[in-house]
């Protein structure tokens, strides 16, 4: 299987469109909601970021909820992806998720680089940060990026953490 972030980036905009999302942050526990997955928040280990999974044609996402709201909410589109573009591999197997760390790419690709998190990632990061909505508060100004306020002034605007508003910022989920 090869990655093909953007397919995947194509399927976060057309959710985008169905669910007619005007700006952000991104209703993304309202999304998983209504596609009818179970959204559970539970105590995980700390490396743990979330887990996604189908049970008696049910399917149910699990976020750690001692993580921050902002890491959650790109942990529940994370998590979303697999079910979106990966329904027939969380069939067999339950898939768990490390936590920012897998953002990582130098980290990820002594690992070797799984297509499945690149596609999950490019999608998280499509439909909390859309492109759309990211040039226009980029166009609005008044943001100093070159400052960690600015970017996470920017997060805080988008809900998501400030590592994964750099990472959007430095194209770093295109791959
Ligand atoms: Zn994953």
């Amino acid at each position: 299987m090869i990655a093909k972030p953007e397919q995947a980036r194509e399927r976060a905009r057309t959710i985008l469109r169905d669910f007619g999302v005007k700006g952000v942050p991104v209703p993304i526990e309202r999304i998983i909601k209504a596609k009818n997955i179970v959204l559970q928040y539970a105590p995980l280990d700390e490396d743990l970021s979330g887990m996604a999974y189908i049970k008696d044609g049910v399917g149910i996402i699990g976020v750690n909820a001692l993580h921050h709201p902002n890491r959650q909410r790109f942990s529940a589109a994370h998590e979303l992806a697999h079910h979106e573009l990966h329904a027939e591999v969380i069939q067999k197997a339950v898939h768990v998720d490390k936590g920012f760390r897998v953002l990582l790419r130098d980290d990820v690709s002594s690992q070797g680089i799984d297509p499945l998190e690149i596609d999950a990632n490019a999608f998280a990061a499509e439909l909390l940060m859309p492109q759309e909505f990211l040039k226009s508060a980029l166009d609005a100004g008044g943001l100093d990026l070159e400052d960690d306020a600015g970017i996470e002034a920017l997060a805080r605007k988008f809900r998501v953490s400030a590592s994964a508003m750099r990472y959007r910022l430095a194209g770093r989920f295109q791959e």
